[in-house]
């Protein structure tokens, strides 16, 4: 089943949920869709359009949460999937300064790299090999990162989070398509905190 970006009532993207509990949202009319997939689901009761996009009915409060979470698949998005030292397929995380000499694990010292890049590198310093990177690695920001974390791709979800930051991962969207390719696991997302009123969200 394909995965349904849910946006605040003000646009803001908030996560990604399931198609059955997208649905919920919609039938107890917490949410409209705004964007259909393509499908037509049917139940005991009439069929519905397979939403894509939907948006809720009445704005959430969202507390802040800090920076993005620093997991492989975030940053294979920040850095396209390439490996940054030079270009092919990433493979493997690499820190720039080596564990072994004190670099942490943090965005301003994590790349994807090749698993050749890697071996080769392997606990030297950059400086050590002549190597340089184009930018230094950073943390990514923007509300968009909530989605693009979880390595979730549709393209329709493209036009409301494009506002919202990660502007250069949108290029990826392009080249994949099928959202399953990029889902080996089933995504928890917590779009609403507890103590907040739309009880189907944080189940
Ligand atoms: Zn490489």
């Amino acid at each position: 089943m394909p995965h349904v970006l849910v946006l605040n009532a003000s646009y803001e993207p908030l996560g990604v949920v399931s198609m059955r509990r997208a649905l919920i949202l919609v039938l107890n009319h917490k949410a409209i869709a705004l964007e259909d997939a393509g499908t037509t689901l049917h139940s005991a009761t009439g069929a519905v359009q397979a939403p894509s996009v939907v948006k809720l009915t009445r704005f959430v409060r969202v507390p802040y949460r800090g920076p993005v979470p620093l997991t492989r698949r975030a940053l294979f998005a920040r850095d396209h999937g390439r490996c940054v030292y030079c270009g092919a397929a990433a493979t493997s995380v690499d820190h720039v300064i080596p564990r072994s000499r004190g670099g942490q694990h943090r965005w301003d010292n994590v790349v994807a790299a090749c698993r050749r890049c890697n071996h080769t590198k392997a606990d030297r310093h950059l400086a050590d090999l002549g190597w340089r990177m184009k930018r230094p690695p950073a943390a990514p920001s923007g509300l968009a990162w909530r989605v693009i974390g979880t390595g979730i791709k549709d393209p329709r979800w493209r036009p409301y989070l494009e506002p919202y930051g990660g502007l250069d991962q949108f290029r990826d969207f392009e080249h994949h398509d099928h959202p399953e390719a990029v889902l080996p696991a089933p995504v928890r997302t917590r779009p609403i905190r507890r103590g907040e009123q739309h009880a189907p969200l944080s189940a």
